[in-house]
């Protein structure tokens, strides 16, 4: 195991990517560090410890690795939010808006019962538009979210702002 170093020196930042100008925060090389990607799933997981969850859900496709393991660690079922037209079952439906264009996420609409307390995690929080998308669908679907996790925060592009304007409780590990 490597030693340990702070959450942030784990991420780098590859720029112009996926277009010109845009400094694309990389979490791969978090994930393929044994011990940074264990130090940033206990921290995700580890205010969440005391029975103020029964589910954890997480966001197509980064969110999953750290919603898997997060999930793994506290015990509790997991539930993926997905991009449109994945998910087998019945789904119920969010669009958001992206730079360019739209997006839509679905959940199954039995993912969990009502009143499930239900954490959502993702990668990284930007302009809020994907994770509002995700609180929009547990809470049509009856979940309370006590809170959401991401690894990164952008504060600069508004999300944490904007989820915290909406009630929600937001942790996240670095800038
Ligand atoms: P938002 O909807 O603007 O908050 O963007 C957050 C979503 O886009 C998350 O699902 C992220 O995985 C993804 N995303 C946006 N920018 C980055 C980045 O720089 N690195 C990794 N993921 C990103």
């Amino acid at each position: 195991m490597s030693e340990t170093r702070a959450i942030k020196d784990y991420i780098r930042t590859i720029p112009d990517f996926p277009i010109p100008g845009v400094q694309f925060r990389d979490v791969t090389t978090l994930f393929s560090d044994p011990t940074g990607f264990r130090q940033a799933v206990d921290a995700l997981a580890n205010p969440f410890t005391e029975d103020r969850l029964t589910t954890v859900a997480a966001m197509d496709a980064r969110g999953f690795i750290l919603g898997g393991a997060v999930a793994y660690k506290l015990g509790l079922p997991f539930v993926p939010i997905r991009k449109k037209g994945k998910l087998p079952g019945g789904t119920i439906a969010e669009a958001y808006s992206l730079e360019y264009g739209e997006a839509i996420v679905e959940i199954h609409h039995d993912a969990f019962d009502p009143g499930a307390r239900v954490l959502l995690v993702d990668d990284l929080l930007a302009t809020g538009g994907t994770a509002v998308a995700g609180v929009k669908l547990i809470e049509r679907l009856g979940g309370h979210i006590v809170a959401a996790a991401f690894v990164v925060n952008l504060p600069d592009l508004g999300g944490s702002a904007r989820l915290r304007e909406l009630g929600v409780e937001v942790l996240t590990l670095c800038d």
